[in-house]
């Protein structure tokens, strides 16, 4: 059976549907997310592609691409952050906020050589990236 989750911007102008289950979930501590987010980590759930759809308010939506990598929509009437393409990956990242129910569940700490907020919680912590999207594939000590 497949499950599809609901969630939506700050205000309600902008709703999303995810189907399925869910790629990955974990951290990320890079400065992006950090600088973007105005939090210390981002809290990510990564869906393939084609299990994402913005079925309410897309013209709401407005985007910024700082480097390629992270296309980033947010919704233009209360700033509420709603998800990220990957243009290189196969999957798009939902903010773990923006679909509540969702169980999150992380699996990995993404650039935590970056960190502000060491979280000692066993979970692997990657460099940067994952060496599958082009990243060093190490991983650092809590
Ligand atoms: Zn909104
Ligand atoms: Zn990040």
């Amino acid at each position: 059976m497949t499950e599809t989750h609901k969630g939506s911007c700050f205000c309600g102008a902008v709703e999303i549907e995810v189907e399925g289950a869910p790629a990955e979930m974990g951290y990320c501590h890079c400065r992006s997310c950090r600088s973007w987010s105005g939090g210390p980590v981002a809290a990510f759930i990564l869906y393939p592609k084609d299990k994402v759809r913005v079925t309410k308010g897309e013209d709401r939506l407005g985007g910024f691409n700082k480097n390629g990598f992270s296309d980033r929509r947010w919704c233009t009437g209360c700033g509420g952050h709603v998800l990220v393409y990957h243009p290189s990956l196969p999957v798009t990242d939902v903010h773990a906020a923006t679909v509540p129910s969702v169980p999150f569940r992380p699996a990995v700490h993404l650039n935590y050589a970056e960190t502000v907020l060491p979280m000692k919680d066993g979970l692997p912590k990657m460099r940067d990236f994952p060496a599958e999207i082009g990243g060093s594939g190490e991983t650092v000590a809590e």
